[in-house]
């Protein structure tokens, strides 16, 4: 194959989102004012390995428990997020908190919370993950019942209404295919349930750019939610995609054969790692 051949293709946009941004800018600002202390980090503040290891030359320490965490530490919340007993539990133990909660989460917690305490909330997301379990721990005395895929909507008992609210990561597509389905079942459906743009974005352009290579690309860390999304949208557009966290995971056979190649990214990876990939591409001969 000539080098002329060859073509590189970057779904717009790419690197970091909005809320991911915020919660960086945060971080980077209590370690600047705050160089001599831990910051304890809350389960992930994103989900990128990079960035977490990055934060951890600067004093991060990640815990899963908020017991961990000794008194009056510094304490950052994640961008997805946190329930009312993770809150309370941070004031019992007197911890200096700082909230880096992207701001469309915070949304969908609120349109869950401030709704009629007897309407049910239908909640489209993956049950571990930690927007899901902030929302949980924010609606613990109303009836909610978490559908993880268009299938589980077969298993809800009959009601005559109900609130749709989705994990603001989820595919545009199946959130609108599923509720399509619920409000053939549910006769008075309050459908509030929205991917936010950035996410809906990546997964337009992606479906529009994989049938048109024969290798698509994107780069995120393997549990990165809207990442592993993309993928599956890659996968059923284009005959090979694959997921890679840097452009050490590419490598010469993975490329064999391939003339169109597309590079796209999830919310949550750094352009370093963005700018690896095409380089190790333009290396080996794709232009963009
Ligand atoms: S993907 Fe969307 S909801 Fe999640 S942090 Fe980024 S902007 Fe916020």
């Amino acid at each position: 194959m000539a080098n002329g051949e060859k073509h590189l293709f970057l779904v717009e946009p790419l690197g970091f989102c909005g809320g991911v941004k915020h919660a960086l800018e945060l971080f980077d600002k209590i370690a600047a004012q705050n160089p001599d202390e831990h910051i304890y980090v809350f389960q992930e503040l994103v989900h990128n390995s990079i960035v977490t290891d990055a934060m951890r030359k600067r004093n991060a320490v990640f815990v899963e428990s908020i017991d961990d965490i000794p008194h009056n530490a510094i304490t950052l919340f994640g961008a997805h997020g946190v329930g009312a007993a993770v809150e309370e539990e941070a004031r019992k133990r007197n911890l200096r908190c700082y909230d880096a909660v992207c701001p469309l989460v915070l949304r969908l917690q609120q349109n869950a919370v401030s709704a009629p305490e007897n309407l049910p909330l239908i909640l489209f997301g993956d049950r571990q993950h930690p927007e899901i379990k902030s929302v949980l721990g924010r609606t613990s005395s109303r009836q909610v019942f978490i559908l993880e895929k268009l299938e589980d909507v077969e298993k809800l008992p009959s009601m005559e209404d109900a609130l749709f609210l989705c994990q603001t990561t989820r595919n545009q597509q199946e959130v609108r295919q599923l509720a399509a389905l619920l409000k053939k079942r549910i006769p008075h459906l309050h459908d509030m349930a929205s991917v936010c743009d950035a996410v809906a974005l990546r997964q337009a352009a992606i479906a529009e750019l994989a049938p048109k290579c024969d290798l698509m690309l994107v780069v995120s860390s393997p549990h990165s939610s809207n990442g592993r999304r993309m993928l599956s949208i890659a996968k059923e557009k284009c005959p090979r995609a694959m997921l890679v966290e840097d452009g050490d995971d590419l490598g010469e056979e993975d490329l064999e054969g391939v003339c169109n190649v597309g590079v796209s990214s999830a919310t949550s990876t750094p352009d370093c790692t963005i700018n690896a990939v095409i380089a190790k591409l333009e290396a080996l001969g794709y232009v963009r």
